[in-house]
């Protein structure tokens, strides 16, 4: 499970480690905008509390991700980007695992580090990815789609999103901070940096 503010990397991270690993890579973010762009029920409800930087409700999130974890792709194991974010999130995900292990990767960004990130990440508006305009094209690496920024990466929704992560999901650190699997990891480092630390931390917990 990836943990850590908004832009501290935990996407980018889980796209790495799903092709290392052969796993699925769990975004809840990702589940809604995609509902959001569809158009459904789910996407109705999250579409005004996400632009304003919000979480949606801790059971229909934890509905949806309790589900997509019965799916046979998860059975040997998942990468969770975005849940939980809450204590009640957290406590479902413990009372679904049951004995399982589940490994916490706390990936550290200061406020100041995530505001200049968002301020300029990009996201793909066909494939939804975070993307790098790296060719001066803005077009996706992998699906040529174009190069947006996310909507609610604007600056007076990322400062609500912040206070959100400070009140609601911080506490998680300590939640989970003295249990076996856990580890902080720093995220100001360059991306394979952040990727070498997790595949350490990760192979030493799994005592591999
Ligand atoms: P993310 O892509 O992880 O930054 O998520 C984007 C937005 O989706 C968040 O700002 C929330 O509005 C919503 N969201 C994602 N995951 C959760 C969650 N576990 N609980 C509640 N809301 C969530």
């Amino acid at each position: 499970m990836m943990l850590g503010p908004p832009g501290s990397g935990k996407g980018t991270q889980a796209l790495i480690l799903r092709r290392r690993w052969g796993i699925p890579h769990i975004s809840t973010g990702a589940i809604l905008r995609e509902a959001v762009q569809a158009g459904t029920p789910l996407g109705l409800v999250a579409k005004g509390i996400m632009e304003q930087g919000g979480l949606v409700d801790d059971g229909v999130i934890t509905g949806i991700v309790t589900e997509r974890l019965q799916q046979p792709d998860a059975r040997k194991g998942f990468l969770l980007d975005g849940f939980p974010r809450t204590i009640p999130q957290a406590e479902a995900l413990d009372g679904f695992l049951g004995a399982r292990p589940i490994i916490v990767v706390d990936i550290v960004l200061s406020d100041e580090d995530v505001l200049r990130r968002l301020a300029a990440r990009m996201i793909c508006s066909e494939c939804g990815i975070n993307a790098q305009d790296d060719n001066g094209e803005q077009r996706c690496h992998d699906c040529g789609g174009r190069l947006v920024p996310r909507a609610d990466d604007a600056a007076q929704v990322v400062q609500n999103r912040l206070t959100v992560y400070h009140r609601q999901t911080a506490p998680l650190v300590e939640y989970y901070r003295t249990r076996p699997g856990y580890c902080r990891i720093n995220g100001a480092q360059l991306p394979d940096d952040v990727s070498t630390e997790i595949v350490r931390c990760v192979e030493g917990a799994l005592g591999t």
